[in-house]
């Protein structure tokens, strides 16, 4: 692929990239590593782990789809000038997917989404064959993502690994004192109102982890349809089961939940709208909502509050609503 940015810097990265040969382009010694990734998830990840050694930059901000989104000629310079670049793989940036196995043949390219075990897979019931690719919603399962940024920061700038590994250990203590908030907060919301109906089913390992029954209008892919139907059973469920609450999605059109609103209210049930989760993108950047942990806390103490639960207004640490 010819470089698309014809700077005299970026040309003489993609030189240097080319005479390494594939191997590994570490920076120099003085250098940070310079690491691109797909999610904001995958990029506040590797933001902890590396520290001031890395220059992290994630393409997907705030509010975008992963499951649609395609490359840009920037999101290409970057991705071809990286030392790293880390996506997430299982089938969620599926329009990525060709561009990122071509790069795999020349350059350091881990989809780091699959670095969770098979066992601890959910499978697409749509696709046969295909994983549900939303892990991050269980921070235990994270930590074998976790694992995998580690041990590629380790292998490309191994001077480094004690502080690595230091980094890592100490997010994966923050992600079990996350998990144990999780577990105590969701177990306090009544157990008949322990269901999550949401705009995409994004939530499948969230409801395996703490015992939620999850039900999107749209399947595992927001590229599916949601049809007239699958909106009519829902409404069903919601007035058949009392269901009060109902959410919507950041990085997904509202459309299809208030429709379901609409649907219940029609039949004299009142639903409301819970909160704003985040599904598929963290909150926006410089916001405690924009980092991996206060993404995960926004959701469960958002869901639980909504849903008769017990959760400090402010979230586990205090910090929902504030700065980063
Ligand atoms: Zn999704």
């Amino acid at each position: 692929m010819t470089p698309i940015i014809p700077a005299p810097k970026a040309v003489l990265a993609s030189v240097l990239m080319i005479a390494a040969l594939g191997a590994s382009a570490a920076a120099a010694d003085d250098e940070q590593l310079t690491v691109v990734t797909t999610t904001g998830m995958i990029a506040d990840t590797a933001a902890r782990i590396g520290g001031d050694l890395v220059d992290v930059r994630g393409l997907m901000g705030a509010g975008i789809d992963p499951h649609a989104y395609r490359q840009t000629r920037s999101d290409i310079a970057a991705l071809t000038q990286a030392d790293v670049v880390l996506w997430h793989g299982l089938n969620l940036e599926a329009q990525m997917r060709p561009f990122m196995e071509q790069l795999a043949e020349r350059s350091v390219v881990v989809a780091v989404g699959e670095a969770v075990p098979e066992d601890g897979l959910i499978a697409d019931p749509e696709y046969d064959g295909q994983p549900d690719p939303h892990v991050w919603m269980d921070p235990e399962l994270w930590g074998h993502v976790v694992d995998a940024i580690e041990g590629v920061l380790v292998a490309e700038d191994p001077d480094n690994a004690s502080v690595y590994e230091a980094n890592a250990e100490a997010f994966r203590a923050e992600l079990s004192e996350l998990a144990a908030y999780s577990e105590e907060t969701l177990q306090s919301v009544p157990e008949n109102s322990r269901v999550l109906v949401t705009a995409h089913d994004a939530f499948a390992y969230f409801g395996r982890a703490y015992d939620f029954e999850v039900l999107g209008i749209q399947g595992i892919s927001t590229q599916s349809e949601a049809g007239l139907q699958r909106i009519a059973e829902l409404v069903d469920t919601l007035v058949d089961r009392d269901i009060t609450a109902v959410f919507v999605e950041s990085s997904v059109s509202d459309r299809n939940v208030r429709a379901l609103i609409e649907g219940a209210a029609a039949e004299g049930h009142t639903v409301k709208i819970g909160g704003e989760l985040f599904s598929d993108a963290m909150g926006p950047e410089g916001t405690y909502e924009g980092t991996f942990l206060g993404m995960l806390d926004h959701n469960v103490t958002g869901i639980s509050s909504a849903l008769g639960g017990d959760a400090p207004s402010r979230g586990r640490l205090g910090k929902l609503g504030g700065e980063g």
